[in-house]
């Protein structure tokens, strides 16, 4: 099958007139970490490893994502890097023609141990998720005390020269909002994108209100006024979730997702695929289409694609966390991939 969009097999598009060209790939459910905003600190439960999807099974479907046009994959989890011999699957999918960007979003942990591989693999995009720069804050948001093994993975990520190197971040007001400085000066010191996600209601257990979401306006006066320079947009929203800002000087990005405050769903080009083979057309979806059951019972490509087509059709015009009809998904953000 070739993986070019023609004019028989146009590129994905909704009933909004959005083409979808990006895909998050849900490689595993599991994680090392209990970051408070995505896990309780015990009582997970894990899929069944026959519930996730194999790796040529993933390979299969994103041959015919790639078909549909699909340009951007992310592999991310859960904890992508604890699904075995993950650089396998990279190198799979960076075979497969019209794909022109895969990136990973990961915790970091197993990075240092496996940056190299997944580097020769054909992975060159990666976000870091740290949430402080303190350790003992570390510990607090994360559950884990793994400070230290985070920042070899970073310093292993740099030292083979993957770029850009963007680090996700996710502020709790009254928990590490106080770091906001640190992290700008950050951005101007090291090849690092800061990118401040705002905490959303989708985690298990969260804890979520809308008091404890510190605002794009807030994080931006906050790094104005403690850097004492100006943050300039480096682009107007496009399809990108991430609003881009440099330094007036031009040392230093920061992004940010504002996915409470502005939501950035009207120029949405994005579906994931959960490790159990679901697609989800947005991230707060009450709906799903599975995929592995059409795999599993030996449907045709053409079948998948139809199905995959039918799905974005309906794609959700966006989230509703502002509405007062807004229903949490029934699963959370490690179980969907982040
Ligand atoms: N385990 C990997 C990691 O942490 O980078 C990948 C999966 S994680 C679910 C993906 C991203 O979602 C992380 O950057 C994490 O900070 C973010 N995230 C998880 N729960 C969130 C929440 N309730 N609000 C905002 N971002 C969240
Ligand atoms: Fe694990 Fe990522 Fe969720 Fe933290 S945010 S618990 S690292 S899946």
């Amino acid at each position: 099958m070739s993986s070019i969009p023609t004019s028989s097999n146009p590129r994905l598009a909704d009933s909004f007139g959005r083409v979808v060209d990006n895909l998050r790939i849900s490689v595993t459910d599991r994680c090392n970490f209990r970051c408070r905003y995505c896990m309780p600190e015990e009582g997970m439960v894990w899929m069944e490893k026959s519930e996730l999807l194999a790796f040529e099974e993933i390979e299969r479907l994103t041959h015919i994502f790639a078909g549909l046009g699909i340009r951007k994959i992310r592999l991310t989890g859960g904890e992508p890097l604890m699904r075995k011999d993950l650089y396998l699957l990279v190198e799979k999918l960076a075979r497969i023609s019209g794909l022109n960007d895969i990136a990973l979003t990961t915790n970091g942990y197993f990075l240092a141990e496996q940056a190299m591989q997944l580097y020769k693999a054909g992975l060159r995009r990666i976000n870091v998720s740290l949430d402080s720069l303190d350790p003992v804050k570390f510990n607090v948001m994360t559950r884990r005390n793994y400070y230290s093994k985070i920042w070899e993975g970073l310093d292993a990520v740099e030292a083979l020269g993957i770029r850009p190197i963007k680090l996700n971040v996710v502020l709790i007001r009254g928990i590490n909002d106080d770091e906001i400085g640190k992290f700008a000066y950050l951005a101007r010191t090291k090849p690092f994108i800061i990118r401040f996600i705002e905490f959303m209601p989708i985690g298990a257990d969260d804890g979520w209100s809308r008091d404890k979401v510190v605002t794009t306006a807030e994080i931006i006066s906050t790094i104005e006024r403690e850097i004492r320079k100006r943050l300039v947009p480096v682009e107007q929203r496009g399809i990108q979730p991430a609003d881009r800002f440099v330094f007036e000087d031009g040392i230093g990005e920061i992004g940010f997702i504002s996915s409470v405050s502005e939501p950035f769903c009207e120029h949405c080009n994005r579906v994931r695929m959960t490790s159990d083979g679901k697609l989800r057309t947005c991230l707060f979806s009450l709906v799903e289409t599975d995929l592995k059951a059409m795999l599993r019972e030996g449907a045709s490509d053409e079948d998948i694609e139809r199905a995959i087509r039918d799905a974005v059709a309906k794609k959700e015009a966006g989230h509703l966390i502002n509405q007062p009809t807004f229903v949490r998904p029934s699963r959370t953000m490690s179980q969907i991939g982040g």
